[in-house]
């Protein structure tokens, strides 16, 4: 929620409000929305111009769907007389400077920045999934997490809410501090440092000054959540005034898990601890990394106040998050990772991980449905054959789609994995049409060759729409 005062104080000088009926400066926005599709009654629209849709062109359409106005740079001339149209220079900008202003409106909000190479958004959920069992909670949508998903979030905030569960996420050194320029963290809660966006950062030392511009803005009396087994994410307590409290494995962590016990793919159980809290928690998210994630859910909490059996009732219900090691049914009665939502060095090798660990019991064979992930620059022919290397003595099959996955078929290749149990369907991941038409091939494939007691793991990174295999079996 927020006024047409927050814009006109956010933008001023800078914007020129334009509608038939003039309107009460007291007005207040539900929400801001930059998908035409999303946009309700009593929102603003925010028209941007991509760089294949133009939001100016849903202007009119919005307008009869209730929304009260639009930020854009060109006026609509078909809409209602009482839709406002606030013009300004730079929508983007003009949408930032009314989330700063409305964010420092919301004082008795806990603003808590979640950021790292992996798992933000999973570590968002679970957060949120904490503290909403005893406070008004508001989180980021899906994975909103940049200069126009962050502002889009704060204006959601409202009066009630204790806390803000907010994901930032970053390409470059630098945005992760022009973001908590926006909204200043009370908390900060980093996951991980690993080689997501390698290319745009250039380096794995500059990841982690990026990542940790969240502790360095942080206040003296703010917290910052660190994830004490990895080492770069631990270090980061020497750039923070603030007090530090460490989640994780290490029996040095102020909240860690001890007692793991379970399934793997259904989830583990463990041993909750926190100071004298001795608790246990049974997760239903696959994998290590899912008790990593419940661990700083679980630190939130104890910060806060929660009650442990409050913390640990909402870390039992927790589910994955859609193409996040989501268990699916595979072809013919198999079981299947959905891990389609994104892939770097770090999760392909934690999702491959889980693998070996599942199938060592069950007996099936273990089929590797690899696409490329993107945005490894100079560094991709040597990320993709090494996570080929590293799946020889772990899968059974490697199927790899796309054009750089011709490196994951060498690296299997040249550490044993027999060429009888490797299929490689080329494909320019450009070619949309091609693309397509191979995705269905290897859907046709699996069903032809996977039996009832297989396990699948499907991943590549986002742009490749992996997950459209999936809607096969
Ligand atoms: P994005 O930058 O695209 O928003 P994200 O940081 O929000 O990504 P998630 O969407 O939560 O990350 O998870 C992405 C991938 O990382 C998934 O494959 C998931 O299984 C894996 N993952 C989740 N949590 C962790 C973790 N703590 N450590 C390693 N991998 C993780
Ligand atoms: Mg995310």
């Amino acid at each position: 929620m927020f006024s047409y005062n927050d814009i006109l104080q956010g933008n001023d000088g800078k914007v020129q409000v334009q509608s038939a009926v003039p309107a009460d400066p007291a007005l207040l926005f539900q929400s801001a929305q930059h998908d035409s599709r999303q946009v309700g009654p009593g929102d603003l629209f925010v028209a941007i111009k991509g760089a294949r849709v133009d939001g100016h062109t849903y202007i009119p359409t919005v307008a009869q769907t209730g929304a009260l106005g639009a930020l854009c740079t060109e006026p609509a001339i078909d809409v209602p007389p009482h839709f406002l149209q606030f013009v300004v220079p730079d929508v983007v900008e003009a949408l930032i400077a009314t989330a700063r202003v409305r964010a420092s409106r919301q004082q008795q909000t806990t603003m808590i920045g979640i950021t790292g190479s992996n798992g933000k958004t999973t570590t968002k959920e679970a957060v949120a999934a904490v503290l909403s069992q005893q406070f008004p909670t508001l989180k980021t949508h899906a994975s909103y997490n940049n200069e126009v998903g962050l502002p889009l979030t704060v204006l959601r905030l409202e009066p009630q809410h204790r806390y803000a569960v907010l994901e930032m996420g970053a390409e470059r050194v630098g945005e992760i501090a022009w973001l908590c320029s926006i909204v200043r963290p009370n908390w900060a809660i980093v996951t991980s440092v690993g080689t997501a966006h390698l290319r745009t950062f250039g380096s794995l030392e500059r990841i982690a000054i990026a990542k940790s511009e969240l502790v360095q803005a942080l206040p003296e009396d703010g917290i910052a959540i660190l994830n004490y087994d990895d080492p770069q994410v631990r270090a980061m307590s020497q750039k923070t005034q603030a007090r530090v409290i460490y989640y994780g494995f290490d029996e040095r962590a102020e909240v860690r898990a001890t007692d793991i016990t379970g399934n793997v793919l259904k989830g583990y159980a463990f041993t909750l601890r926190y100071h004298d809290v001795h608790l246990p928690v049974q997760l239903q998210i696959p994998g290590k990394h899912g008790i990593s994630t419940a661990l700083a859910a679980a630190a939130t909490g104890f910060l806060a106040g929660i009650a442990p059996d409050a913390i640990c009732s909402a870390l039992s219900s927790i589910t994955a998050v859609k193409g996040r090691g989501e268990i699916k049914r595979g072809p013919n009665g198999s079981t299947l990772i959905d891990d389609t939502y994104k892939a770097n060095r770090e999760s392909m090798l934690t999702g491959i991980d889980i693998m070996n660990e599942a199938n060592s019991s069950s007996g099936g064979k273990r089929w590797a449905v690899l696409g490329d992930m993107v945005d490894f620059g100079e560094y991709s022919r040597d990320e993709h054959y090494a996570i080929g290397q590293g799946l020889a003595n772990k899968v059974d099959y490697l199927v790899a789609i796309g054009d750089e996955a011709r490196f994951y078929v060498e690296g299997a290749q040249a550490a044993g994995l027999p060429a009888s149990q490797i299929y490689y369907f080329e494909v320019d991941p450009t070619n949309s049409v091609q693309f397509e038409a191979a995705k269905q091939s290897v859907a046709s494939f699996l069903l032809s060759r996977v039996q009832s007691n297989d396990l699948l793991f499907v991943k590549a990174s986002n742009p490749l729409h992996l997950h459209t295999i999936l809607e096969h079996f």
